[in-house]
């Protein structure tokens, strides 16, 4: 295996930034196109072509590490092998932890979390706010979605029994679905057309269902994805799927219901948005909002400004 000096490296990344620069500014030929990455593995990534045909492309060297949604500049050599000679800047990453600490990097490019839950499986609110935690230090807007609502007779009372008028009342988007009945799934799709999304959600609350009914012909996109892999396991990899009418669907079995996300105190409390204004106000810059006097969260959700429950699942997931 070909070793690269950190000189090598250095002068590779700026050819890469002036490739990038030269194409931003029309100065490449029609022989460097631009691609989006569908799935990769190890160096090979499988990218769209202007006919949407999937193709295998080698990933160059020193190129770092590319994720499903990527924008990357390619071209063909003389025998008609497609190499990915650079990767466009990134508009956002969403990253997973490993339980090392390890971060890995699962998706570039989102717009959208849709946060799935659903009435059976029971919904786990505080893991409704930990997709919204890495949601927000990822700067990516999230949408809740609850699935099964043909198995609920008053929706609006489920909504308060759970405690999910909470959600609504701090303005997070929140979608009625049934992937059963197809209630609601013409919304959802209006609302991931021309962007692109992820879903997340614990395993049972119909995740692949509602994947199924927004990529009709999924079935020919992975078919795709094997011929241009040669037949590697696509079941376990992230795979990214476009939907009819512009945007995509990234598809990823290690994120969707991720629990383990490495979490800092402040990004903790960034996900948190009703408490911006009472952070930092505790009387005890220390302050550990448990039994501290004048303690400006405990007042707050004395106040009512703070829903208990969701104080609650803020200690939770910082104490933890
Ligand atoms: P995933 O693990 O999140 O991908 O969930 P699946 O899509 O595999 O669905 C889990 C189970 O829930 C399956 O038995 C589905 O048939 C069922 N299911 C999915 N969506 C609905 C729905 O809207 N209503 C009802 N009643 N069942 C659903
Ligand atoms: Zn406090």
């Amino acid at each position: 295996k070909r070793r690269l000096s950190d000189q090598q490296k250095s002068r590779i990344d700026k050819n890469q930034q002036q490739l990038i620069e030269d194409y931003q500014n029309n100065l490449t030929g029609p022989e460097i196109r631009q691609s989006i990455v569908v799935s990769h593995q190890s160096r090979i990534a499988s990218i769209l072509d202007e006919d949407n045909k999937t193709i295998p492309a080698i990933m160059r060297q020193s190129i770092g590490d590319i994720a499903c949604g990527d924008k990357v500049l390619w071209q063909t050599n003389l025998e008609d092998q497609a190499s990915v000679l650079a990767i466009l800047p990134r508009d956002s990453t969403l990253e997973k932890s490993h339980n090392t600490g390890k971060k890995k990097l699962v998706a570039a490019n989102l717009n959208q979390i849709l946060i799935v839950i659903a009435c059976e499986p029971e919904p786990k609110l505080e893991l409704l706010d930990r997709y919204l935690i890495v949601a927000q230090n990822a700067h990516i807007k999230p949408i809740i979605i609850l699935n099964k609502v043909d198995l609920l007779d008053d929706i609006d009372d489920y909504y308060q029994r759970i405690g999910l008028d909470t959600y609504q009342q701090l303005q997070y988007p929140i979608i009625n679905a049934s992937a059963k009945t197809g209630g609601g799934l013409e919304d959802l799709y209006n609302l991931v057309s021309k962007k692109s999304n992820i879903f997340v959600g614990q395993s049972g609350v119909g995740k692949s269902s509602i994947i199924q009914s927004l990529v009709p012909d999924r079935d020919v996109q992975i078919g795709r994805l094997n011929t241009s892999l040669h037949g590697r396991h696509t079941t376990s990899m992230t795979v990214l799927y476009t939907l009819q009418h512009g945007g995509e669907i990234i598809d990823s079995p290690g994120v969707r219901d991720f629990g383990v996300w490495h979490m800092d105190t402040k990004e903790i409390e960034n996900g948190f948005i009703e408490l911006q204004p009472y952070l930092g106000q505790c009387k005890f810059s220390d302050c550990t909002h448990i039994h501290e006097p004048e303690c400006a969260l405990k007042t707050a959700v004395e106040k009512g400004k703070i829903k208990p429950a969701r104080f609650d699942s803020f200690m939770s997931i910082i104490n933890r």
